[in-house]
């Protein structure tokens, strides 16, 4: 049997390994396919890509876009999106821009509460990705204001905690039609996160055209009742360890087997997007 992971991180967003790495220990665990999903950035597509020919392992140019519908989280993830269009480069560097604005935010915020960080800090944990929460966590941490990342987002950075400040919003419907734009497959990642399962439908109605079953934070009546979900509403599925390289103090890298079959209607689909959009090319020449 082949098996795939859909969701992985790395240091292009709040990740901890490389890609080269993730595809070294994507090899470990044999997996066939896996999927670099960074948040809001596709730089660690091309370099997974390399050595998972060398290695022998599939890899899905993908990302991660947040939206926020009624003030909730939502990430939509792109699959086989056109990771070298400039279009979509000059939006991820807008966001990734947005990103580090909102961290110094975070971090004026934190200094009333009296926590005291260095810019420059937060900008190095983040490296060249996109800066997020876990960075900030992770500089908490290091100053010992927080013993666990847990304590940062529900103490500091959480939503409803003071020194929450919202990323850059766009709708759950602009990201699908973003991801669609870019000739992409919009999912829905981690639904069970959002406990707001009638955001899926609102999701439905919007085009998403995936759901992400199987996910760390699923119990498996979430995975039974999403499954169900997807297949009643014709919905692809996906699943994946969300893998951070144990910035949550657990790899999980290799904990979701995603069967292979996934990946083909996957694939399948995405070929379907280049045939329609090449037929469209032709026709208007
Ligand atoms: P951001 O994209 O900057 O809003 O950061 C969101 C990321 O923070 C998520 O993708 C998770 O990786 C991480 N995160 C969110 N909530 C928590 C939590 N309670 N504990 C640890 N990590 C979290
Ligand atoms: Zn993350
Ligand atoms: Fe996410
Ligand atoms: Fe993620």
């Amino acid at each position: 049997m082949k098996y795939c992971d859909f969701h992985i991180h790395t240091i292009f967003s709040d990740g901890l390994l490389k890609p080269e790495e993730v595809v070294a220990k994507a090899k470990e665990q044999e997996l066939s396919v896996i999927a670099i999903a960074d948040h809001d950035a596709v730089d660690g597509v091309e370099p997974a890509i390399r050595t998972g020919k060398e290695l022998g392992i599939e890899v899905i140019p993908s990302v991660e876009l947040s939206s926020i519908y009624d003030n909730i989280d939502i990430h939509i993830l792109g699959y086989f999106i056109d990771y070298k269009n400039p279009e979509l480069l000059v939006f991820l560097k807008k966001v990734q821009v947005q990103r580090t604005l909102r961290a110094k935010r975070i971090i004026e915020k934190l200094k009333e509460q009296g926590v005291e960080l260095s810019v420059e800090r937060v900008l190095e944990l983040a490296g060249t990705g996109s800066v997020g929460r876990p960075h900030i966590a992770q500089a908490l941490f290091e100053r010992g204001y927080i013993n666990s990342f847990d304590e940062a987002f529900y103490r500091f950075i959480g939503y409803h905690s003071p020194a929450y400040v919202p990323k850059m919003e766009i709708s759950p419907g602009e990201a699908i039609e973003l991801i669609n734009h870019f000739s992409g497959i919009s999912v829905v990642a981690h639904p069970g996160t959002m406990r707001r399962d009638d955001v899926i439908y609102h999701l439905i109605e919007e085009g998403i055209s995936g759901i992400e079953v199987w996910h760390p934070e699923h119990n498996e009546a979430q995975v039974e009742y999403y499954l169900e979900l997807a297949i009643k509403n014709r919905l692809l599925i996906t699943g994946g360890s969300d893998c951070h390289g144990g910035r949550k103090g657990k790899l999980f890298l290799g904990e979701i087997r995603v069967p292979y079959e996934y990946y083909e209607e996957l694939k399948s689909r995405h070929e379907k997007i280049l045939r329609k959009a090449d037929c469209g090319k032709r026709n208007a020449e």
